[in-house]
């Protein structure tokens, strides 16, 4: 019965997952796919796409993203520096060490190095 149970959450969070939109953006539109960005992310740093719902604030403030809110605000708007940002929510919420300032920022220069390769 456990193991029945366990298949039943584990075949519903799949069919969520693929068909979860991640990102709301508020003030304005993108010119790339942001959820396609968002998985190339989460494949550079080789971790699974949460089933989360993220908000992206386009506003003219400096970028940086608020992982316990789920909300990144982007200053300039272009692939490169939102790589970046959904980088640190990654970090934030999915290395079980979770490293310092110095170290997240640097995973995040690497994703988004990447991501614009
Ligand atoms: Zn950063």
């Amino acid at each position: 019965m456990k193991k029945f149970i366990l298949t039943v959450l584990f075949v519903i969070s799949m069919v969520t997952i693929s068909y979860a939109e991640h990102f709301k953006v508020v003030g304005g539109k993108f010119n790339f796919d942001v959820e396609k960005l968002y998985l190339e992310v989460c494949s550079v740093l080789n971790v699974t796409p949460r089933d989360y719902q993220y908000t992206i604030i386009l506003d003219n403030s400096k970028s940086r993203c608020i992982p316990e809110k789920k909300i990144i605000y982007l200053g300039i708007y272009t692939k490169r520096v939102l790589a970046h940002e959904m980088a640190h929510l990654c970090i934030a919420e999915r290395f079980w060490a979770e490293p310092n300032e110095k170290i997240a920022e640097l995973i995040a220069q690497y994703a988004e190095f990447e991501i614009s390769k």
